[in-house]
């Protein structure tokens, strides 16, 4: 599979007056050509952090990416010069966050918002900007779409607005989009319509697709692979199937047992106690160690290795370790 973006040991910091906030420690991953990846976890656990880096909107200072590679096809994005970057933004990589308001301009109309967007960045005729951003509109499901090109944002619903938003980032047809919550704001039945686009969009357009939740019913809907984020790391990656049929990190086992289930009806839910580690001074060993029913001497003081239990599933837990492994089969006796 043609890999279209390639994330190795990012670290992303943060200068406060209270110290420096390390948000992202030593994030890999990789996008394949056309799929979606759910990156997963707590506020807080560095997902948007990590999307907000690929676009490099990292605002420095106080942010800072301290180390690592973004590799999106040939260009390496933490070299690129600002100029540069506006090249790419919007063009190449697109991103849709979370609120709808925020994202459109409540002064300018609909038509405006998107041809503006599309003459910005391509050599393009008014006419043809127009006929384009009509035709986004009917890609996104918005019907008398040469009637709604002349409305403003209020005019429009929310599921609408995030509609437009979709159409917007999409017009100057990019390979990758990357999606920061984008149906939270959103009723459930809304949601539902969205996550249906972004489906349909996708085979439609082959856009490969990033998706920043915390939302594994999202997850379970239109992930193919999935990331699961602790503490500023990856602490276990799978296909869908492997994360949510065959997880193996006490977190990402929590956060499964953390969700109503419609096939678990009468079952409780149980909650993941404790809060996560302070990232100013994030522990030298596993960061779930003080959470973790299972922690061992070990999980205190070291990092885990990362265990590969196929190609596509990886996980950062000494459970995994031979040694724990026999240890547990000793006790289990
Ligand atoms: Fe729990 Fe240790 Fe695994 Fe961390 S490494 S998840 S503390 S068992």
């Amino acid at each position: 599979m043609e890999k279209i973006l390639e994330v190795k040991d990012l670290h992303v910091t943060f200068r406060t007056y209270g110290g420096t906030v390390k948000a992202v420690r030593g994030v890999d991953f990789h996008l394949n050509k056309g799929e979606t990846l759910a990156i997963v976890g707590e506020s807080g656990c560095g997902k948007s952090v990590t999307s907000n880096a690929i676009m490099r909107l990292i605002p420095n200072p106080p942010g800072k990416i301290s180390n690592g590679s973004i590799r999106f096809k040939e260009k390496e994005i933490t070299r690129l010069s600002e100029k540069q970057m506006r090249s790419i933004r919007g063009v190449d990589i697109s991103m849709i966050f979370q609120d709808p308001m925020t994202a459109l301009n409540p002064t300018l109309t609909i038509g405006t918002q998107l041809v503006e967007g599309l003459q910005q960045h391509r050599k393009i005729s008014p006419t043809e900007a127009k006929a384009k951003a009509l035709d986004m509109l009917e890609l996104v499901g918005i019907p008398n779409a040469t009637e709604r090109l002349k409305q403003y944002p209020h005019q429009f619903s929310g599921g609408m607005r995030q509609r437009i938003v979709i159409a917007m980032a999409l017009i100057c047809d990019p390979e990758l989009l990357i999606a920061d919550e984008p149906t939270t704001a959103l009723d459930v039945t809304i949601q539902a319509q969205i996550l249906e686009l972004f489906e349909r969009i996708q085979e439609s357009t082959g856009v490969s697709i990033i998706l920043i939740t915390h939302d594994l019913g999202v997850v379970a809907k239109i992930a193919d692979r999935v990331a699961v984020m602790y503490a500023g790391k990856i602490i276990e990656v799978g296909t869908k199937r492997e994360i949510f049929y065959e997880s193996q990190h006490p977190y990402t086992k929590g956060l499964l047992n953390s969700v109503p289930r419609l096939d678990l009806q009468g079952e409780k839910l149980t909650p993941i106690d404790g809060t996560p580690p302070d990232l100013f001074s994030p522990p030298e060993g596993c960061p779930f160690t003080a959470r973790c029913p299972f922690a061992m001497e070990v999980c205190d003081n070291v990092y885990p290795v990362t265990t590969a239990r196929s190609d596509s599933h990886k996980v950062d837990c000494w459970l995994q370790d031979e040694r724990a492994k026999q240890l547990l089969a000793t006790a289990e006796k």
